[in-house]
Order: C-alpha cells, then sequence, then structure tokens
C-alpha cells in the first residue's frame, strides 16, 4: 500500500472540474427516424404556418353565414386532402368533412348534428356565425415560431411538430461513444459460479443501463485482470473510436490499483481524490484527442454515486443538453441525516407523499456494497461535509432520480 499523492478535491469543484474539461460534441443531420432522445443542437424554426388552410375541425356544412339558416342547395363536399372546387355561390352549402379545406366564399361551418339533411339540400338553423368550427391558418403556430429549443431532447411532440411543418431531418448533437471496462482479477461473468474469492461482474451491468439511460452508445470491453500490460493494451486499443472511456475498479491506492498510473502515462489526470461519500476514489482524466477518462471505485454503490456525480452530467453536456444535471425537488427530512467529518454525502432516499410533502426516508444501510441501497432510491440527499448532519424534520434539495408512484 502506499499513500495517495492526489489531493482531495472537494466534491462540487470535482464536479466543476469535469464538466469544464467536457467537450460538447459536434453535430449532425439526422432523419427523424433516428431523432427520439437526440437533442436539438439548433433552435428547430417552423419554415410554414399551421394549418396551412383553413381546415374543419368536425363534420357538417360549410356555409356563407351572410346566407342565414333555412334550406340551401348542396353543390358539392370538401374532404380532407379532395377540396371543394372554386367559390361557393350565395345561398349554397358544401357538405364538408374533418380536416377538409373550407371552401372560397364559405365562413362557417355548421356541424352534421344541428342540421336536417336531404340528398342535395341541408336546412340549417338560424342565426348562423361566422368563424365556427374550423381552425385558421396559423392558428396551431406561426412561420419562424420556435418548435424546439435548441439543447432540448426531442421526444414525441417534438418530433410531430417538425415532421408536421415538412421538416424532415434536423441538427442533432452527436451521441456520446463510451467504452465501458471493469477492472478486477476477482471478476467473473454472470451466470458463470464463482470460485473462492471471486465475485460476479456486477458493475458492468449496473453502469451499462446508467450509460445508456444518459444518451451514450455503449461499446462493452469486459474484464481487465488487474496487471499494467494487458490492463494497457486494452485500453489504448479502446479509445480508438470512442469519446470516453468508463472503467469500475482499480482505482483507490492498493498495489493493484492499475488505473491512475495507467491514465497518467497516457493523458493528465485531474482528480484523482475527492471528499465525497461514497466514491473517495474516484479519478479523471483526459487523454489524446479531446477524449474524457473516468475511474469509478470498485464497490458498487461507489461506481454508481460518482456515476451520478460525474459522468452522467458529463454525458449529457457531450450530447449538448441545456440542462446537465437532474432536477432537485425540497423534501422533508423523514430521519437525522448523519453527516461524514471531511466528506459530502449522497444519502439514498425513498421519497413519499404525506400532506402536501414529499418525505425523504433512507434506503438503509449506506454501505458502499450494498447495492439495495440504491435500487427502489427516488432521490439522492447530499449531505454537506462537517459534525453537523441535517436535523429530522429539517426541508432540503433533494436530487430525483424516480418519482414515488
Ligand atoms: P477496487 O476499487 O478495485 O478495489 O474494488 C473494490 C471492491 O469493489 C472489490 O473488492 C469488489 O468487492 C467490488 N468490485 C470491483 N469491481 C466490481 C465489479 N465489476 N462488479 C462488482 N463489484 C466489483
Ligand atoms: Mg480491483
Amino acid at each position: 500500500m502506499r499513500a495517495s499523492t492526489y489531493p482531495l478535491v472537494d466534491a462540487a469543484e470535482a464536479a466543476e472540474l469535469v464538466l469544464a474539461r467536457t467537450p460538447v460534441l459536434p453535430a449532425e443531420t439526422l432523419h427523424l427516424a433516428d431523432c427520439p432522445g437526440r437533442v436539438a443542437a439548433e433552435d428547430v424554426v417552423a419554415p410554414v404556418d399551421l394549418p396551412a388552410f383553413a381546415a374543419s375541425a368536425v363534420d357538417g356544412y360549410a356555409i356563407r353565414s351572410a346566407d342565414g339558416g333555412g334550406r340551401l342547395h348542396v353543390v358539392g363536399e370538401s374532404a380532407a386532402g379532395r377540396p371543394f372546387t372554386g367559390e361557393l355561390p350565395a345561398g349554397t352549402a358544401a357538405r364538408i368533412l374533418t380536416g377538409g379545406v373550407l371552401p372560397a366564399g364559405a365562413d362557417t361551418v355548421v356541424m352534421v348534428e344541428d342540421v336536417e339533411q336531404g340528398p342535395d339540400w341541408v336546412v340549417v338553423p338560424e342565426g348562423q356565425q361566422a368563424g365556427r368550427n374550423f381552425h385558421r391558418p396559423g392558428d396551431d403556430l406561426r412561420r419562424g415560431d420556435v418548435l424546439v429549443r435548441r439543447g432540448h431532447a426531442l421526444g414525441a411532440a417534438e418530433l410531430g411538430l417538425a415532421a408536421a411543418v415538412g421538416l424532415a431531418t434536423l441538427p442533432v448533437h452527436r451521441r456520446p461513444r463510451v467504452a465501458l471496462m471493469s477492472t478486477g482479477d476477482e471478476l467473473v461473468e454472470v451466470g458463470r459460479t464463482p470460485g473462492p474469492g471471486q465475485i460476479t461482474d456486477s458493475n458492468r451491468w449496473a453502469l451499462l443501463a446508467a450509460l445508456r439511460e444518459a444518451g451514450a452508445e455503449v461499446t462493452l470491453l469486459g474484464v481487465a485482470p488487474d496487471q499494467p500490460e494487458p490492463l494497457r493494451a486494452l485500453v489504448v486499443d479502446a479509445l480508438e473510436g470512442h469519446d470516453a472511456l468508463v472503467t469500475s475498479g482499480g482505482v483507490s491506492v492498493g498495489t493493484h490499483d492499475l488505473v491512475k498510473p495507467l491514465l497518467e502515462s497516457l493523458g493528465e489526470v485531474h482528480l484523482g481524490r475527492v471528499r465525497l461519500r461514497p466514491g473517495k476514489p474516484f479519478t479523471f482524466a483526459t487523454l489524446p484527442g479531446g477524449r474524457l477518462a473516468f475511474g469509478l471505485p470498485g464497490f458498487p454503490v461507489s461506481s454508481l454515486v460518482t456515476f451520478e456525480v460525474f459522468v452522467r452530467p458529463a454525458l449529457r453536456r457531450m450530447q449538448g443538453c441545456a440542462a446537465v444535471q437532474r432536477p432537485t425537488l425540497p423534501v422533508r427530512l423523514g430521519y437525522e441525516a448523519r453527516s461524514s467529518v471531511d466528506r459530502t454525502e449522497y444519502q439514498r432516499v425513498t421519497l413519499t407523499r404525506e400532506g402536501g410533502d414529499l418525505v425523504a426516508r433512507s434506503t438503509g444501510s449506506q454501505s458502499s456494497s450494498r447495492l439495495l441501497s440504491l435500487a427502489g432510491a427516488h432521490a439522492l440527499v447530499r449531505v454537506p461535509p462537517g459534525d453537523g448532519g441535517l436535523a429530522a424534520g429539517s426541508v432540503v434539495d433533494a436530487i430525483v432520480l424516480a418519482l414515488p408512484d
């Protein structure tokens, strides 16, 4: 064992340092089919009005309101996609279907439920007012309106809007390509029976899910042994074609912890120890080609908490997201949150609605090996270092992972 030479950096400062060194990936133009979940690289602006024409909102009859009501001769039809041609003569009506173009000359639509119909006539009630039952051009949006702001994710409504105004492709940021590697001689593939002293590599699957949720394209590199040369070969090989490397394990100060020296030899290590619990040995480096390397600690909770604090915001920054952090909500502590003397602690909590409040309760033992403390957690409560802690009943902003049902 050796003492770490890395300075202990405050958790918030470390998170800022990572973001400051994280590049935004270039934009590419993709067809809508490939856009779900991507982030708009520019404001998306409507090139046309919607609707483009006066469109009936109902099935009924298009008339001139000046004709008043009574019996009108039906001279034709305007169905969706098959407009009535020419101008509607005075004293007549045209059958109109939902989505049909309001014929020239007509200024209102009478619902079919309100009329009496014959083969070529219709009786409409007296006192019809202009402007009923159709959408005017530009009612829904105007040319020049911003449909999606730059930095915002493209979801169902945004993609529907883009298509509606005729945009088949959109400028979006590239997704980060991430190589994921577990390190440790003790690790075996999931499904294999661990031998004496061995454990299953679970971080790979936990981090794969976390990376995908954060929008990354992931390459699984498997397990690297605790030997400098094979580890180095795997990493060097992986850097080609990836924007970031995420490893788990091998960053503490044991003699088998090889990730820090390897990253030092390949690039520049900016963080090697953070005042964070769990996750003190978190390591961050920049590598040639603008690549990032995140060395996460091996303990399952430590790897996921450091992912949340450092990696997820960085991946969102790379994708051009305007908001890189998760939302926070004020919660009332339903337990006394003891603090660590010198580290910011991220405690895992469940949330329940009680009265008008969200009440946070600990998920139980917060041991860095106990992944159950994170499974089903709704939020993270950030407990500042010192000997104060947070009193039960106090209201704090919690980082929301998932809202309770
Ligand atoms: P390390 O940071 O390499 O010293 O790892 C610390 C501890 O985390 C190990 O002793 C294991 O118990 C656990 N660990 C490391 N890697 C993994 C992994 N891929 N999956 C599950 N647990 C792991
Ligand atoms: Mg290890």
